[in-house]
């Protein structure tokens, strides 16, 4: 196993130096963000990251996600510690009070995404997907969808999954082939998505889909795509779970990595037709999809600062060599590594941020 433990102060001068978050928790809305919350909820996310997240990055990438008779297992403890996150409140981190979120800045939740990342990023890419299908229903939903689904996948109960990607359709979005039929105030979803990611577990009981379809009548390209929550269990009137709905995990891809997260290919509709829900407009939804899509690209940003070295111990073996050797025989980058290290850089750094033009 290859330990996994955050880089706490590094993250603390990033947030606070950076970031500006003693601002951000100035604004109205951000100030539960106080300096002893942050070093309390860091600290805490750590634990949670290196305790429980990156000794189980090795099970799932030996173990795999299996599809097994239709339906798909996460590697040993994946669902428990998934149990863990949720309960623990961690989806909640950066929503809307309104919906049970916790209300405290995207700043501070993003560097703790880092942190399921960098210790697990099998694990991380579900409650990743998730937090896109909040802000998009959150930005796009209408008040009855935002009443059904927000405070389930808010509060991580419910996941949720982004469904773009077709075999003809993959940059070339306006390719896609996905039929939307309008049937009273819902509409009958049918067709292949690919590479979806997380798009069927076994950690909740629900999966909010949202998929991107064409209505029959719709224009050709982009300008013809429309946007539909398609639940993997429909939901009664009082919130409870009904049937299920017409989706089937047809199989699971084959990738070089990240082996613990199920990227499926999903059928909607082989039996008559999934039942969806438009959100937003008709012809429109690739506008409310670039919601997810964005904070999609964003969060993946973050797995460029993966994992620590390959070996235990290689980091700080790299660092005693470097300190033992006098200044000069050591490499430009190895001097620059160190001047970081020893906090000679943050005067420079926060400097060079004041001195820039435009807001901070
Ligand atoms: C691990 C993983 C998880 C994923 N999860 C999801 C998910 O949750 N939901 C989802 O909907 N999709 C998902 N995807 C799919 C992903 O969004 C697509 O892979 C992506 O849209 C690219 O499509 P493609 O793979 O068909 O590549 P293609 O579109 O076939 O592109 C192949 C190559 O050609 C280049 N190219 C394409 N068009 C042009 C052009 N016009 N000019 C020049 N170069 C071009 C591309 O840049 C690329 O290098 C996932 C993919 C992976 C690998």
């Amino acid at each position: 196993m290859i330990p996994y433990s955050p880089p706490l102060a590094d993250m603390r001068f990033a947030l606070d130096e950076l970031a500006g978050l003693p601002q951000i928790a100035l604004l109205p809305g951000c100030e539960p963000a106080s300096a002893d919350l942050v070093d309390a909820v860091l600290e805490e996310a750590a634990k949670l990251a290196r305790d429980v997240l990156a000794p189980l990055n090795d099970v799932g990438d030996r173990e795999r996600a299996r599809l097994e008779n239709g339906v798909v297992r996460t590697p040993s403890g994946f669902k428990e510690a998934y149990r863990r996150y949720a309960e623990g409140g961690w989806n909640a981190l950066p929503f809307e009070p309104a919906h049970g979120g916790q209300g405290l800045p995207v700043a501070l939740s993003t560097a703790i995404l880092e942190m399921w990342n960098s210790a697990n990023m099998g694990f991380a890419l579900c409650p990743l997907l998730n937090i896109g299908a909040v802000e998009l229903l959150q930005a796009h939903g209408s008040d009855e969808q935002k009443q059904t689904y927000l405070a389930k996948m808010v509060s991580g109960e419910w996941t949720g999954t982004m469904n773009l990607t077709e075999p003809q359709a993959g940059s070339d979005v306006g390719a896609l082939r996905t039929r939307a039929v309008r049937e009273g105030d819902q509409y009958r979803i049918a067709g292949q998505k690919i590479f979806i990611t997380y798009g069927d577990h076994d950690f909740t009981e629900n999966i909010v889909h949202m998929v991107l379809a064409r209505l029959p009548d719709a224009p050709p390209g982009t300008k013809g795509i429309s946007l539909f929550l398609v639940p993997k269990f429909l939901v009664n009137p009082e919130g409870s779970l009904g049937a299920r709905n017409d989706i089937r995990t047809v199989s699971l891809e084959h990738k070089l990595g990240i082996h613990a997260s199920p990227t499926c290919v999903l059928a909607f509709g082989d039996n008559g037709g999934a039942v969806g829900w438009l959100v937003g407009e008709e012809n429109r939804g690739i506008e409310c999809m670039f919601t997810m899509m964005n904070s999609a690209r964003l969060n993946v940003g973050l797995q460029t600062r993966l994992r620590p070295p390959a070996h235990p111990g290689q980091a700080d073996r790299r660092d005693r060599r470097i300190a033992d050797r006098p200044p000069s025989r050591r490499a430009p980058h190895a001097a620059r590594h160190e001047g970081a290290d020893r906090g000679d850089a943050r005067p420079r750094l926060c400097h060079r941020r004041r001195d820039r033009p435009g807001p901070p």
